[in-house]
């Protein structure tokens, strides 16, 4: 593969994570080193599913093949960093990539639910003008083996008896700019061969709005749900707070998202930000219901996370309130998504941020657990 993060991979570390190998190659390497077959399900059965910290606690394989898998495998492509535990059941994971970079992702339990959200990127270079994750631009893409990892070090951390149920790609950086290692790393999230055998209807990828791989994405007979990042219901006040607007255009965005509804029959989410005073007036509201009025939409407003440095401020909970009335005064489906987190810099590229900053990481590290 010619994937940049892989490469880099390549030069710093000559073991290759277990998860770069498909069910064939690991069958070839495991036939190479002398063993039958059905020690690749055997192998799988314990990466995916049942939690070990080494190979050697893969006590049901041989002891000369547990050695051999140790010398040239890994049973993931990244290292826990750091884990942050806020007081409402939600977890920050900051996992150090082979080449030194930090990724975050989140774990949220909510009822039976176990939901992960994953980076795509470091960084991102879509220059929202209120999120923290393009502050600096995007650094690289992440290969698939660190998105698939994303989820795998998070289920590590669930007591036995629970595991990931769902995944939003709601993390850092552009999912759908990342679209070929995305699908690579979900293909094999819901694999239930050679992953987790999750169900593709509950994942959630999130993007910007990129209307050519809208469409591949719609064209990949997948069952993903398509969460588009709005946030603004005219030309001119997307443009100020999403640039890579200027280039696409409100219409084309929602084209390309009807057409994903049309193909793959499911329904589109608009997430919308809430920014106080600046896209939560009753004329943005009005605005917004008159766009998406008779389309098959459901839409998620957000209110803003403070992020440090940025001059937005989440709106007080009457606005929230009022403008979820007019809009489903309008006909359209809109609910307000819980904030989960905010203790341990949940949103987006916040952790990151803070992590690599002289201040050092939060307080609230429970320490670096191998
Ligand atoms: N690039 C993808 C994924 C980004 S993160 C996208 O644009 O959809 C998922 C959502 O969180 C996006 O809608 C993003 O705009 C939003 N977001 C970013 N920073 C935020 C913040 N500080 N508070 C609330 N939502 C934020």
């Amino acid at each position: 593969m010619t994937r940049g993060g892989e490469r880099i991979e390549a030069e710093t570390n000559p073991k290759r994570p277990l998860f770069g190998a498909t069910a064939d190659e690991l069958r070839a390497w495991v036939a190479a080193v002398g063993h039958k077959p059905y020690r690749v399900k055997q192998i799988h059965q314990w990466a995916f599913h049942r939690r070990p910290k080494s190979f050697a606690d893969m006590t049901d394989l041989p002891l000369d093949l547990r050695e051999k898998l140790d010398a040239e495998w890994t049973l993931f492509a990244t290292d826990l960093a750091y884990r942050g535990v806020a007081d409402d059941g939600t977890d920050k994971l900051l996992l150090r990539c082979r080449d030194g970079r930090n990724i975050e992702c989140v774990l949220m339990a909510d009822g039976t639910r176990r939901t992960v959200c994953v980076s795509t990127q470091v960084g991102c270079g879509m220059g929202c003008v209120f999120c923290a994750s393009g502050l600096k631009g995007v650094e690289r893409s992440l290969t698939a083996a660190e998105i698939f990892d994303q989820v795998l070090q998070s289920q590590q951390l669930l007591p036995p008896g629970e595991s990931v149920t769902h995944i939003v790609v709601m993390g850092m950086g552009e999912s759908l700019a990342n679209l070929d290692n995305l699908l690579v790393a979900l293909d094999r999230v819901c694999s239930p061969h050679d992953g987790l055998g999750m169900s593709q209807r509950r994942v959630t990828i999130s993007t910007v709005g990129l209307p050519e791989k809208i469409r591949k994405l719609a064209g990949e007979d997948r069952q993903y749900h398509l969460a588009v990042s709005l946030h603004a219901p005219t030309e001119e006040l997307r443009d100020e707070l999403v640039p890579v607007n200027e280039k696409i255009g409100l219409t084309a965005v929602l084209e390309a998202a009807d057409d994903y509804f049309r193909i793959t029959g499911r329904q589109v989410t608009y997430e919308y930000v809430m920014l106080g005073g600046v896209n939560d007036r009753p004329q943005d509201a009005a605005a917004l219901g008159r766009l998406l009025r008779g389309r098959k939409a459901h839409v998620n407003l957000i209110p803003y996370n403070a992020v440090a440095g940025l001059p937005f401020v989440r709106p007080e909970p009457d606005d929230v309130r009022r403008f979820t009335e007019r809009v489903r005064g309008l006909g359209v489906a809109v609910t307000v998504r819980r904030t989960r987190g905010r203790s341990i810099d949940a949103a987006c590229g916040q952790l990151r941020r803070r992590y690599e900053s002289a201040a050092g990481p939060p307080t609230v590290a429970i320490g670096a657990p191998s």
